[in-house]
This record gives C-alpha cells, sequence and structure tokens, in this order.
C-alpha cells in the first residue's frame, strides 16, 4: 500500500511518525475524507478547501500549496488503482518538544491514503437506526479537527445500542451525527441546523442543499429540537461516506411510518445521478 508523506509517495512501510508527532500527543491537526467513485475524487476542490479553512482556524499554515496538494493526492489514487472508496487526509501540526503552545519551528506533516469501501446500499435503500445522546464536544465543531473523542465516544454509544449513528443533542436542539449532518422533514420542509460553530459544515450537506433548491423543496436552516426529531415526517444523515441515508428508527421508535420517506428518496436519486455523471468521465 502506498500512501503520500510529506509531499512524497512511499511504501506504507516506509513512513515513520514521530513519537512527539503533535497529532500523536495532542489530535494538533486537521483531515478530510474525500469519497472516490469510478476512481474519480467527488467534490475535491469543496473539500481541500475545507482543508485549508480548517488549518486556518487552528492557526496552522499548510507545508506546501494547495494545488500541489491536489496534484499530489491524484497521482497517490492512481498509484493505489482505488476505484470506490476513500481517500484520507490528515495534516498534523508536526513534531517538536512536548509543550502545548506551538512549536517556532515544526514543519506540519501530511498523511494521506487510500481505503477501498463498497457504497452503503443496504443501508441507503432500507434506512438505519439512530439513538440520540448529548453532545459533549467542544464548541469549534466547524474545524475538522483530529481530536475525535466526543465523536469517537458518541459513536461507541450507538453501536453498543446496535445502532448505525448518534444524534447529538446540545441544550434540547439536534446539532448533528457523531461523523454526520442531521436532517428532518417536516410538512414538506427540509430542516437543518445552521452552519455555525456548532456543527461540521458538511460537504454532502451542501450538496444535499442544492439539489434541494433545484428540486424546488423548501428549507429552513434553523435549528430543530429533540421533540420536533421524534414528529418528524421523515429524517436523514448526510456524510461522505453514508451519502443521503434514511434514517427510520431513533431511539427505539419508528420515524413516521418507519420507511423511508418520498422526500428523502427523491433527494437520493438526485445524489445518485451526480454519482453515475463521474463514470463518464
Ligand atoms: N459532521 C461531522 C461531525 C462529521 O465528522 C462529518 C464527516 O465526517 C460530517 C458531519 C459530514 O461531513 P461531509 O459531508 O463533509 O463528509
Amino acid at each position: 500500500m502506498v500512501v503520500l508523506y510529506d509531499d512524497q509517495i512511499i511504501e506504507r512501510e516506509q513512513a515513520r511518525i514521530d513519537p512527539e508527532d503533535r497529532a500523536y500527543q495532542f489530535g494538533d491537526g486537521v483531515y478530510e475524507v474525500i469519497r472516490v467513485y469510478y476512481g474519480q475524487p467527488f467534490y475535491m476542490k469543496e473539500h481541500l478547501a475545507r482543508l485549508q479553512r480548517s488549518a486556518t482556524e487552528i492557526r496552522m499554515n499548510l507545508p506546501y500549496p494547495l494545488e500541489q496538494l491536489e496534484q499530489r493526492l491524484l497521482q497517490l489514487l492512481q498509484r493505489s488503482g482505488l476505484q470506490e472508496g476513500n481517500l484520507y487526509i490528515q495534516i498534523s501540526r508536526g513534531t517538536a518538544p512536548r509543550n502545548h503552545a506551538f512549536p517556532s519551528n515544526a514543519r506540519p506533516l501530511t498523511l494521506a491514503y487510500t481505503q477501498p469501501s463498497p457504497r452503503p446500499v443496504k443501508e441507503l435503500s432500507e434506512g438505519v437506526s439512530a439513538i440520540t445522546t448529548e453532545d459533549i464536544r467542544w464548541l469549534r465543531c466547524d474545524i475538522k479537527s483530529l481530536n475525535l473523542l466526543g465523536a469517537v465516544l458518541a459513536k461507541q454509544k450507538a453501536v453498543d445500542h446496535g445502532s448505525k449513528e448518534a444524534i447529538l443533542v446540545r441544550d434540547g436542539i439536534i446539532t448533528e451525527g457523531s461523523s454526520t449532518n442531521i436532517f428532518i422533514v417536516k410538512d414538506g420542509v427540509l430542516w437543518t441546523h445552521p452552519a455555525n460553530h456548532l456543527i461540521l459544515h458538511g460537504i454532502t450537506r451542501q450538496i444535499t442543499l442544492q439539489i434541494a433548491d433545484e428540486l424546488q423543496i423548501p428549507v429552513k436552516k434553523q435549528p430543530f429540537s429533540k421533540e420536533e426529531l421524534f414528529t418528524a415526517d421523515e429524517c436523514f444523515l448526510t456524510s461522505t461516506t453514508m451519502e443521503i441515508c434514511p434514517i427510520i428508527q431513533i431511539d427505539g421508535k419508528p420515524v413516521k411510518s418507519g420507511t423511508p420517506g418520498p422526500i428523502t428518496r427523491q433527494l437520493q436519486q438526485a445524489f445518485e445521478k451526480q454519482i453515475a455523471l463521474l463514470q463518464s468521465r
């Protein structure tokens, strides 16, 4: 398996992480996951723009220009031969003697690799179950940071309950999922939390909002409560790896009839059309 290490593509076995790498000690870095269909990256520029923004928000300079990173990632993709799966990229603030404050002269370390992974077709067709749990994360969830313990603990709680996702609740308001954005449909209107510091500004969330606009589905980018979640007509999650996936059960209770709803299906179909476009490239 080949990996991108700084700006070189090397064998995984040759990549060396220093014990004092700040990603390892502090989770001090940022990351992205880009979906690959038919050997092509999906919305790569949007992901790289978010990576740049995350780095800026934690006051970290990228080690080399974004255009160079894009070229290296395309080379990595080609070398790996990946057809369907994920492209993972992380940038650590670098290696320095352990001290919380920023090091003065560490070089940020880029690491990227591909992971084969089929589309979650069963979940997309049948829907998934979720639980609700308290959102215990920090107040800068808009930064795609390597600090993921809040998400890890929430996701494990979902898994412990035999569910796919944990829907996070902060002060009675639904923010997002542990690794997804959450939407509900109520009386024909699509609701999702506004893109502020309490959620990750998901690329798939953004694509979904564009599709909704094209399909003339009314949208409210407004917070909704746990009570509104439980009385929703439809519910779905969005993410790079899960696409637009129906949620049919929450905390053991069915969402409406307990089957994927018509607006969710409409959005899924339009999303699939975008994927299919990559096939002919
Ligand atoms: N929210 C959180 C907390 C996430 O970690 C993710 C993805 O990993 C998302 C939302 C979905 O974002 P995207 O659609 O860009 O994958």
